[in-house]
């Protein structure tokens, strides 16, 4: 249900990995009929697909460092430039100061909102690792707190899960530290704009979207 005109607006959401943006994401996109761009499921689907773009990526996104400004760039302007009007959700970027920057040029004239999804490190540690996947349709569980019917089951198709490649102890540890180093002054560059939320990202995922829901509406009215 499309309560208000969300047309023109760019929403990023902020956070750690493992923080739930995705599963946040896809549901505010639906209910507020946004575009949602996963810059992290638009590079794996490039790998997935064994493209040239996916073949440059593979190593460094399996390494839990980040895939090059320039890539991403070229990505996130063609997305945007492809909304026709409609609004969109960023779920993974920008990731450092200089992609903030970019986005300020490249949104030409699209109005931002900004909302960072705050969770504590232990909370997203036991996320990432019990963190699965269907290869099939998509479904995303989490074995401690989201788990499926049937172990390693996915409920609604029943393929064998998957975990992420870049969801193993050592990259977990590398993604957190690249957070922590360099995505970290992302959120202090919004930090205190008016256009900027931050909202507690630890709990249930639904107590979660309803702050997150609250948070949004907030700053389109
Ligand atoms: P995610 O699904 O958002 O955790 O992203 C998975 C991986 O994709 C990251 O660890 C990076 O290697 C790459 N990636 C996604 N978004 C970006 C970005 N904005 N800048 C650089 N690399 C990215």
């Amino acid at each position: 249900m499309q309560e208000r005109n969300t047309a023109g607006y760019v929403v990023v959401l902020l956070g750690p990995p493992g923080g739930g943006k995705g599963t946040q994401a896809v549901r505010l996109a639906k209910e507020l009929g946004l575009e949602h761009f996963s810059t992290g499921e638009i590079l794996r689907e490039e790998v997935r697909q064994g493209s040239e773009l996916g073949r440059q990526v593979k190593a460094v996104m399996e390494s839990g460092a980040l895939v090059s400004d320039e890539i991403l760039g070229r990505i996130v302007r063609e997305r945007l430039s492809s909304l026709d009007g409609k609004g969109c959700i960023l779920d993974g970027y920008p990731r450092n100061l200089a992609q903030a920057e970019f986005l300020e040029e490249a949104r030409n004239g699209l109005r931002l909102i900004v909302v960072n999804l705050a969770v504590p490190e232990e909370a997203i540690v036991k996320r990432l690792s019990g963190r699965r996947f269907c290869p099939r349709c998509g479904t995303v569980y989490n074995i401690y707190f989201s788990p499926p019917k049937v172990d390693e089951i996915c409920d609604q198709c029943g393929t064998e899960l998957q975990r992420r490649e870049d969801d193993r102890e050592e990259v977990i540890r590398e993604r957190l530290r690249v957070y922590r180093e360099v995505t970290q002054p992302v959120v202090d560059y919004y930090a205190g704009r008016p256009e900027f939320r931050e909202i507690d990202g630890d709990g249930a995922p639904e107590v979660v979207y309803q702050r997150l829901l609250a948070a949004v509406k907030s700053l389109m009215e």
